[in-house]
């Protein structure tokens, strides 16, 4: 039985259980995919280093933005630098819950919640935001859905805060997605995320769901690592 989950954990899970099995219970590292024509790394190597250098530049501990984070969204961060001056703005939060969605330690907890930044706008309203790097497109349904438990665990974390506006920074294509939370509407999402994140970690069969959608990106399947037999095959 998986012991936590995390949003992206969820994904994996819904998207295919021995996949979640392979990645996470088993912890096999997925290969890595070959570098495509004119690509110097791997976009989870880029993420990072772009959400590395927006934490250090916001926090003040490194002087330049990185030119993917400043292109479109340069004056945005540096306002945000000012503000963590100023004192705020939180950053790279590592939030943990317990089952009864209580704040827990991270080490412990049964939910956890990495968040990139949250600006207390006032003692009622606050902002957190995702920096996005890569595409918005076919990604709406779920983005959407991390908004909805970002703005509910700020809500569980804050009793103050009667407003949240949650905000996806896509940083390559210039585009932001917000949704703006009263504390009933964002209470509303808490029974089916319990529901799903039960499901995510009471689960003890880890069956594949073999279909052409999950198998094509999956770096298990028999075309790759061949950890999963059952995977669909392109050819
Ligand atoms: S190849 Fe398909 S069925 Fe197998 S683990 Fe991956 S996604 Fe699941």
């Amino acid at each position: 039985m998986a012991h936590s989950w995390s949003f992206s954990r969820l994904g994996d899970f819904e998207k295919c259980k021995k996949y979640f099995w392979l990645k996470h219970e088993q912890k096999i590292p997925e290969p890595e995919r070959a570098l495509r024509p004119g690509q110097t790394e791997h976009a989870n190597d880029r993420g990072s280093r772009i959400h590395d250098n927006c934490e250090l530049y916001v926090r003040g501990d490194h002087d330049a933005l990185c030119a993917e984070a400043d292109k479109h969204f340069g004056a945005k961060i540096d306002l945000l630098r000012i503000m963590y001056e100023d004192g705020m703005v939180e950053l790279e939060g590592n939030w943990g819950h317990d089952e009864d969605w209580e704040i827990a330690e991270w080490s412990a907890a049964w939910l956890r919640l990495k968040l990139d930044v949250l600006v207390n706008v006032s003692p009622t309203e606050a902002i957190v935001i995702d920096y996005k790097s890569g595409k918005k497109w076919g990604n709406e349904v779920k983005h959407a859905q991390q908004l909805q438990l970002y703005a509910l665990c700020t809500f569980l974390r804050n009793p103050h805060l009667e407003v949240v506006d949650a905000e996806l920074w896509y940083l390559d294509v210039n585009e932001t997605t917000r949704q703006t939370f009263t504390r009933q509407q964002a209470l509303m999402f808490k029974r089916s995320f319990d529901k799903r994140g039960t499901a995510v970690t009471m689960c003890t069969t880890w069956p594949p769901s073999a279909n052409k959608f999950s198998c094509q990106w999956c770096l298990y399947g028999p075309e790759h690592s061949g950890h999963c037999a059952e995977g669909v095959r392109k050819k």
